[in-house]
Order: C-alpha cells, then structure tokens, then sequence
C-alpha cells in the first residue's frame, strides 16, 4: 500500500515526503511542476536513498490520475497540489477556484468509490482571518478569508468535511501557521521561481543580493515594535506533523472522521524580530526600509497547538532561528548550484 503525494515535488509536500520515506511509507507522486523542479526528486533520493515513483501531470487530468490509481494500490492520499500566492489570487481569481477545487473534486471522485479511505488536505490559517481573540485554536470561529486563495482553502475545508461524512471516509484537515526553512542537508527546500511574496524568502535574497532592498510592509500596527506578528513553524516540524496526522487517520477504526489541527509553534514573531533573527543566525545584513501595510494583511496570528500535541503527540521543536539557518544554507547551495 502506498501513500499519493500530489505537489510532492513542491516545498511542503517535498520535506513530507521525506518524512514519509524516512518512516517506511512508500510514496507516489503526481506534481505538475508549475512552482517547481524534477531535480527535487534527486534531492529527496540523494536524502532517503528512494528515489519515489513520480507522475508529472496536472490533477485536472482526470482520465491520468484514473490510470495511476490503477496502476497502484493507494491507501491514503496527501493533497498539498495548489496555488498558493495570495496576491495573484486576486489578480487570477478564476484560475485559482479552478485549479485548486477541480484538482481536489477530480481526487474526491476518484476516492469515493474506491477503496481509499484517508485523506490529508495542506489548509491555512488563512481560514481564520484576523481572529478576534489569540491565540488561535482549531474552535476559533472561521471568518471569510481575505483572497480568493484563502476562500479556495475555506471551500476545500467544507467539500472534504461533506465528502466525510456522506462517503464514510477519515480526512485531516492542516491548517498551516508561515513555513520557513529548508531540510537540513540542503538538498530540497522552496525554489525561488520569480519575485518572492513570502517574508522569509525575500529576506534571504536580500541578504544573498539578490534584491536591493527589503519592504517592511507596515510600522504602525498595534504590537511592540509596530510590525505585523505571525507564527513562523520549520517546515520539516511541519512535514512530520503530515506523518503523524497521517498515522492517526489510518489507525482510526470508525468509518468516518473529520480531524482539524493548527500546525504552527505558538510563538509569535514580528517582522522586524524576523529580519534581526535572520541577521544574527546567518552573521549577514539585511538592508530593510518601511513601507505603507500591504492590502490583506492581517496584524497578528499565533496558533494554540495544544490539540496537535495532546492528539497526534506532534511539537514543533526547532528554534526560528536554525529554522532561519537553515534558509541561508539552501540559498548557498543554490548558488552553487548556479555557478
Ligand atoms: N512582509 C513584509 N515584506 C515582504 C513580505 C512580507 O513586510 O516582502 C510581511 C507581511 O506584511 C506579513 C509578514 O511579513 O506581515 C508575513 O508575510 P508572508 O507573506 O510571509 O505571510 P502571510 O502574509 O501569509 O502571513
């Protein structure tokens, strides 16, 4: 019995399948490589000594993902294939309702029928939306989220709930907190494919030269330092949170459930602690000035992960600031790489 990665290749989905590897799962992917590269799939070999069967095509294409779960026995299915950049979901709105909800209704279709019966889904914290009271636990009320990529996430919590219950299945619904970092060895971590949106990654290629100058987006917020404060979870904590919800959905008896977890480390930290951490890990400078909010944004979010721990027996343990090592180490391979 295998595990399905779709995004497999991408940057959370690579680090899990990793973890996946590394705790004697075997492993399909289906990544259509639109926000990333077949030479993960040679990181993730050169690091488990498995190089995982691969698919490279897009979701939508049912009729191919019919052939690969005949081609395989599938017991559960890990969905991280998505869009995922806020600011161009407003730009795109339609293209992202379509390829984030009919790749997903396209696995739904497929699974109802068949024997598949675990289900994990990458949501967000953007589910919340600035939440009235912090920090934020899975009981939190959902608010509308303020992109369409938020509300293709939202969608896509409500559609796995119904498929639950109305198809007797087990899914897991993760709604990540900011992931930053690369594995440790430096052989996988989150391609730069055009300008970063994500704070950490600009922050790095700044530091690297990349860009002149980083924009903080905001100083006057109501926190200590005046810059917006979110809940920065390394992204291999977070990719062995996949394995251990995963583990717990499988072993689950009963015909259906529906299990929702924050993943995030509880700690909240501004974009200017962000900068310094960065800075004072790596001994390099980032050169930052201050810029007006950016549209969207929210001034704080911190996650309550005590259900995680207490259910799935799961903690973030790495500092931010390895986390933020370990950022800087992979934009030195990539150099390498280049050169
Ligand atoms: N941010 C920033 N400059 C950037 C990118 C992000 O100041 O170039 C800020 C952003 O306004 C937010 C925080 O960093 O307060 C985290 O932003 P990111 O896009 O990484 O995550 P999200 O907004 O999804 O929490």
């Amino acid at each position: 019995m295998a595990i399905l990665v779709t995004g497999g290749l991408g940057y959370i989905g690579s680090h899990t399948v990793v973890e996946l590897i590394q705790s004697n799962f075997e492993v399909i992917i289906v990544d259509d490589l639109s926000n990333t590269e077949k030479y993960i799939l040679d990181g993730i070999q050169k690091i488990t000594g498995v190089r995982p069967v691969f698919y490279p095509f897009d979701l939508k294409r049912r009729e191919l993902l019919t052939q690969v779960l005949e081609a395989h026995k599938i017991e559960a299915c890990i969905h991280f294939a998505a869009y995922k950049a806020v600011g161009e979901s407003q730009e795109k709105p339609i293209d992202y309702y379509e390829n984030n909800l009919f790749s997903l209704i396209n696995l739904l279709q497929e699974f109802k029928s068949r024997n598949i019966s675990n289900f994990i889904f990458s949501s967000s914290c953007t589910v919340y939306g600035q939440a009235d009271e912090m920090p934020i636990w899975e009981e939190t009320p959902l608010k509308q989220p303020e992109s369409s990529y938020g509300r293709t996430k939202r969608m896509g919590e409500d559609i796995l709930k119904d498929f639950a219950i109305a198809h007797h299945k087990k899914v897991s619904l993760l709604r990540y907190f900011n992931p930053i970092g690369a594995h440790p060895s430096a052989l996988i971590g989150e391609l730069p494919l055009g300008v970063p949106n994500n704070l950490v990654p600009y922050i790095c290629q700044t530091a690297a030269g990349i860009r002149a100058c980083l924009s903080i987006f905001g100083q006057d917020y109501p926190t200590a330092d005046g810059t917006a404060i979110r809940d920065y979870i390394y992204v291999v904590d977070l990719a062995k949170a996949h394995v251990a919800a995963l583990k717990k959905v499988i072993h689950h008896k009963t015909d259906s459930l529906i299990d929702i977890y924050n993943l995030g480390t509880g700690k909240g930290s501004s974009v200017l602690e962000v900068v310094k951490g960065f800075e004072a890990a790596n001994q390099v400078r980032v050169k930052y000035e201050f810029k007006p909010r950016r549209t969207g944004d929210i001034t704080i979010a911190y996650a309550d992960v005590s259900k995680a721990e207490r259910e799935l027996n799961w903690k973030a343990s790495t500092s931010l600031e390895e986390a933020l090592k370990t950022t800087w180490q992979w934009q030195k391979h990539l150099e390498s790489r280049n050169s």
